[in-house]
């Protein structure tokens, strides 16, 4: 069972979150088509570290961006988000 470090609640069970999407894929409105249709989709979707956002939606429903590695599943660190980093 994979446990997240929830900053404001402790260690709970991963499923108390939401998987929202990558943070490279969290775009403005000012940001031109093609720089966005690059973004959405034609990404390399990579193996290895990740940095997501999740969503405690069953605990404290706090937004959090999570560095995750995609293969490994081992957490390297989780952060309430702020969407300006
Ligand atoms: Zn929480």
């Amino acid at each position: 069972m994979l446990l997240i470090n929830c900053p404001l609640c402790g260690p709970r069970a991963q499923a108390e979150f939401n998987f929202e999407r990558p943070v490279e894929t969290i775009i403005g409105v000012d940001v031109p088509t093609a720089e966005l249709v690059e973004r959405l989709y034609t990404r390399t979707n990579a193996r290895g570290p990740s940095a997501e956002l999740w969503r405690h939606a069953r605990g404290c429903r706090a937004w959090l961006r999570i560095e995750r590695h995609t293969v490994t599943h081992v957490i390297a660190s989780v952060a309430v988000w702020e969407p300006q980093s």
